[in-house]
Parts: structure tokens; C-alpha cells; sequence
């Protein structure tokens, strides 16, 4: 039987924005986007522990304030299969409503996407600054010690989760986008961030406040992870 010893099951954390004195978008009517990303958190990790087939952890369980930074090092000190950043963040123009995926790459896939990663890597602007004083070079270099193995894992996550999605939910025009968020650098470990809506979107908004609307998302989502994992999602080792 010591041979039968299993594997640990992969680990996929999960990654609710904001928190504590961050409370990230604040919708038209009041909603916070710090509490919609935990509870969706929560939702998600309740379906995907049901299948048994994975480990997860949150970065935070509760209302706190985490930086950017340690989000990622929560994730790699766990030795994380799958990172997965959960927000619903605030479009300048209220009209735009969807859910929408997001990778790393340096250069960012349209100006709309540039400026939400802007705001969302501000949300440092809470903590200690240290990312935001990075010069562009150091930056620069943050970014190429990206693995191809890893972008290209967290590219198949990102297609897996809009498939997933779009059968489910509304989706943001061209939902599968990139940019440079900081929250998406661990070199070793896919990661992708998603927006559940925009909380600027009077849509959106309500129905991120119901938790019906958020058990479709979990659902939708959880399927995306499994996706990604039976087509050989594991951590890439060596
Ligand atoms: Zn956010």
C-alpha cells in the first residue's frame, strides 16, 4: 500500500480583491467590490472542494487589507497550482457590463484594459508602497522572468473560464484580455484575473448582489478550472 500514497491534489488558491481599508469599485448603489469578490470567493471554493479533486485557499477569508505583493507570495509559498484573482472592478464609462478575463503581459491588449490595470495595481496605494516605486526596467524584467510555460498556462486558463463563462453570464467585448497587473506575477504559477462585472454597470451591480447571480459565476468558473486541470493544468516543475 506505500506505494499507493497519493499525490497531493492540486492546490488552487483563490484570490478575492481589495479588503479591509481597500474596499475597491464602489457600485452606483453602495455595493463594495471587496465584499462581492469574498463572497464569490467562498462560493467558488465551496464547488470546487466538492469535487474532491483539489485542494483551496484563500488569500484572504475575511475583511483584510492585503498587499499585492503578498498576495502573490501567499500563492507561491503554498506552492499554488492555479491562482485565480477574483474583482469586480469600476469602467470610467458606465455602460460597459460583462465579465471579462485578464493575463499578464507587459503590453497591455487595448487602453481600456491598460487603465483598469493602473487602478488596480493602485490599490497598493493602501499598503506600504513598493511595486509602485518599481522603475519601469526593474518592471521590465519582473515581467520577462514570466515563463513561457507559465503565460501559456495562464492563457489556456483564461480561454477555459471565458468558454465557461460565456455559456452562463454577459461578457465584456473581446472578453480574454491582458495587461500589466502586478497581482498576476508569480513566474511559476498560471494566474489569471477575473472581473465578475463591473460595479460601475447599474446591471451588474445588482446582480453581483445576489447570490443566485454569484452560484451561476462559481459555477461557471468551477467548471473552467476543471477544464484546465483535465487537460493537464499541473504545476509546472524543473
Ligand atoms: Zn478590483
Amino acid at each position: 500500500r506505500a506505494n499507493e500514497k497519493a499525490t497531493p491534489l492540486p492546490l488552487v488558491v483563490l484570490d478575492p480583491g481589495h479588503g479591509g481599508k481597500d474596499p475597491g469599485a464602489i457600485g452606483i448603489s453602495g455595493t463594495y467590490e471587496k465584499h462581492v469578490a469574498l463572497a464569490a470567493a467562498q462560493e467558488l471554493r465551496r464547488r470546487l472542494l466538492a469535487t474532491r479533486r483539489y485542494r483551496v485557499e484563500l488569500t484572504r477569508g475575511r475583511d483584510v487589507f492585503i498587499a499585492l505583493e503578498e498576495r502573490v507570495a501567499i500563492a507561491r509559498r503554498r506552492g499554488a497550482a492555479l491562482f485565480v484573482s477574483m474583482h469586480a472592478d469600476a469602467m470610467p464609462d458606465p455602460g460597459v457590463r460583462g465579465a471579462s478575463v485578464y493575463t499578464l503581459n507587459e503590453t497591455a491588449s487595448d487602453g481600456q484594459t491598460a487603465a483598469l490595470a493602473q487602478r488596480e495595481n493602485a490599490s497598493d496605494r493602501f499598503g506600504t508602497p513598493h511595486f509602485q516605486n518599481t522603475p519601469p526596467e526593474v518592471a521590465r524584467i519582473l515581467v520577462s522572468l514570466v515563463r513561457q510555460e507559465t503565460r501559456t498556462g495562464s492563457a489556456r486558463m483564461a480561454k477555459s473560464v471565458v468558454t465557461s463563462l460565456g455559456r452562463d453570464v454577459k461578457l465584456l467585448p473581446n472578453p480574454a484580455r491582458h495587461a500589466s497587473f502586478m497581482v498576476l506575477k508569480a513566474a511559476d504559477i498560471p494566474s489569471v484575473l477575473v472581473e465578475l462585472g463591473f460595479m460601475s454597470n447599474r446591471a451588474d451591480e445588482a446582480d453581483l448582489r445576489r447570490p443566485a447571480h454569484r452560484t451561476k459565476l462559481a459555477g461557471a468558473m468551477a467548471r473552467a478550472v476543471d477544464a484546465y486541470f483535465a487537460a493537464g493544468g499541473e504545476r509546472l516543475t524543473g
